[in-house]
């Protein structure tokens, strides 16, 4: 490819829009273009690293018996209604009429359209396992979307689905699918941490969630560096024991005035308390039923684990007017005592004596309020999110935290969707039975983006030879010099013969222009064709990760460039 012909216009500029680090360069870099909130366009060079990213994952999946489909994007309502997701999907479906007033959405997953097409054709434990998968685009309307390919509305997946005839079969469709995203994810440069998960709106038990860790990630992630335990912070358990507190040395309940005090904090230091002497209660609407949960100063609810243990499809925090009659006081002051709704409390306020707790009445907190004498509790469970620092539930470790990119999702689905679908097969005694599932995504971009984010400096991307998409730059110092002119040009035929992407920057500018825009878009190799070395009868490769200069003769450099494409490491 002539530079002077690749679409490739980079800009000068950060663009406004974009607020991290790989957002920006694959805009400044001419990789892509944002046609609307949360979609892209993907110029020659972007689509050159997705294909690449592509390719990977298809000979992986191939690896583990996985088998090319293409589903169409645009799916019937009715599959939707038979898994009963139609209604639980909610404003994060693409939803469409056609002209008949017939109901559809854009396809956010495609476990119902993949279930009706087997149920149709699946009939006999003979034809299982079989797992198929497809790369294509999956569109949500996420509530925000930003940070470019990280959260798109339109995006491209691979979706894998695996049918199995009993657990032990799944057991292996998901473990093998585990391992090829870790093969997936290390061929594309990138060290991912498998960690434990929730399944959200997909349904199942057992996940795991592909993590990168970076500060630009919109998961937390909390880990155990003895024992290995990896949890995304939705998921983590906690490990506060579900015994009684000590029944003694309990203080008279007492009331006292906090006014203008609208923080734990603010009122921590006003009672000289610790936060951990605190009760928080916070009114949730569970299907619209309002209820109370609890959970000590020091803590955050874990919405999730609320969720589950309520069994309910939506849960919101109450909005003011429910607080005001739920609590007769407004926002910042509920609390359990005297409260007539049911309880739901997080197994450390079980602990909590003399608590400090809101009074239910404005501008005012009641001290030691105790369980079973002040307040009596519905259900204890273990409701609050987990935190660096607390004990690992797994051994006497402790957890650490950090930030991370889930860049892929395994889930067992079990027979979730055959169930509702009646995707049944005949087991080797005759007995008809629901196929057992298993799901397995892959967000292309969203990896594109997570390479950028650990593979970037101050003068643009670098890309892992793997994804990147050209692997060479020659920069002739100026296209005028014929001889330079022509050294460029038959290096260039020399390493597009074989079978090394190269782009030849044969542009009338600057050299200083030239080798900026290489950096930008990150070509692994580049190879400065200038009037000096060539006098030498040598050429100057630079490594874009190092920046390491060496100096070869002529004859020497396709073999170099060959060992550095073909070695696929630049350290
Ligand atoms: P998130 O929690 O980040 O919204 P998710 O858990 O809903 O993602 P899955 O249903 O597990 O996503 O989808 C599989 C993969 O698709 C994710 O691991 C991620 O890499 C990718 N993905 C999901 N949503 C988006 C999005 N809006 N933009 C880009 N990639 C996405
Ligand atoms: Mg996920």
């Amino acid at each position: 490819m002539l530079m002077s012909q690749l679409y490739a216009p980079t800009l000068r500029e950060t663009p406004a829009e974009a607020e991290l680090v790989s957002h920006q360069l694959m805009l400044r870099a001419g990789f892509m273009r944002r046609s609307a909130s949360g979609m892209y366009t993907f110029l020659p060079l972007g689509l050159r690293v997705i294909r690449k990213v592509e390719q990977i994952i298809r000979e992986e999946m191939n690896a583990i018996m996985g088998q090319e489909v293409l589903m169409p994007i645009v799916q019937p309502a009715e599959l939707w209604q038979e898994s009963g997701r139609w209604g639980d999907y909610g404003a994060e479906m693409f939803r469409l009429q056609d002209r008949n007033g017939r109901q559809f959405c854009l396809g956010p997953t495609h476990e119902e359209l993949i279930t009706a097409l087997v149920r149709s054709e699946v009939r006999s434990y003979r034809q299982l396992p079989l797992r198929l998968y497809q790369i294509q685009n999956k569109y949500r309307d996420e509530i925000r979307p930003r940070f470019g390919l990280m959260r798109g509305r339109e995006f491209i997946m691979k979706d894998m689905y695996s049918f199995d005839k009993d657990e032990e079969g799944l057991d292996a469709s998901y473990w093998a699918a585990y391992h090829a995203y870790e093969r997936i994810f290390k061929r594309c440069g990138l060290e991912v941490h498998p960690v434990e998960a929730d399944s959200g709106a997909i349904g199942g038990d057992v996940t795991h969630e592909f993590m990168v860790l970076a500060e630009a990630g919109e998961d937390f992630v909390l880990f155990c560096p003895d024992c290995g335990y990896a949890a995304n912070v939705e998921r983590a358990e906690g490990v506060d024991q579900p015994g009684e507190a000590p029944q003694d040395d309990l203080q008279p309940l007492e009331e006292v005035a906090t006014p203008k005090i609208s923080t734990i904090n603010q009122l921590c230091a006003f009672l000289n308390r610790e936060p951990k002497d605190c009760i928080k209660t916070l009114i949730y609407l569970a299907d619209g039923k309002p209820v109370a949960a609890l959970v000590r100063g020091d803590h955050n609810l874990n919405e999730i684990k609320l969720r589950k243990l309520l069994k309910c499809q939506v849960l919101e925090l109450a909005d003011a007017e429910t607080i005001g009659r739920v609590t007769g006081a407004p926002v910042g002051f509920a609390g359990p005592v005297g409260l007539q709704v049911p309880l739901y409390a997080d197994f450390a306020v079980r602990q909590t004596v003399n608590a400090v707790v809101g009074a239910n009445k404005q501008d005012y907190h009641l001290l030691n309020a105790n369980l079973g004498r002040d307040f009596v509790v519905t259900t204890f469970a273990d409701l609050r999110e987990a935190q660096p620092g607390d004990p690992c539930p797994r051994c006497s470790g402790i957890l650490e935290g950090a930030r991370g990119i889930e860049v892929g999702q395994v889930f067992k689905l079990g027979t979730k969707y055959s169930k509702a679908m009646g995707a049944t097969f005949l087991k080797e005694d005759g007995v008809e039975t629901p196929l057992i599932m298993g799901c397995y995504g892959i967000g292309v971009g969203r990896t594109v983006a997570a390479v950028i984010e650990k593979n970037h400096d101050d003068d643009g991307i670098v890309w892992p030879i793997s994804i990147a998409p050209y692997h060479v730059v020659i920069v002739p110092v100026s296209m005028k010099d014929p001889v330079q002119a022509e050294a460029a040009q038959k290096l260039y035929n020399e390493l597009v013969a074989a079978g090394i992407e190269t782009v030849l920057d044969d542009r009338d500018e600057r050299p200083g222009v030239k080798f900026k825009d290489a950096d930008l878009i990150g070509f692994p190799i580049r190879v400065t064709v200038g009037p000096k070395s060539l006098e030498k009868g040598e050429l100057e490769i630079v490594i874009r990760r190092t920046k390491e200069v060496r100096s070869l003769p002529v004859d020497q450099v396709l073999a170099a460039i060959r060992e550095i494409v073909e070695g696929g490491d630049l350290g």
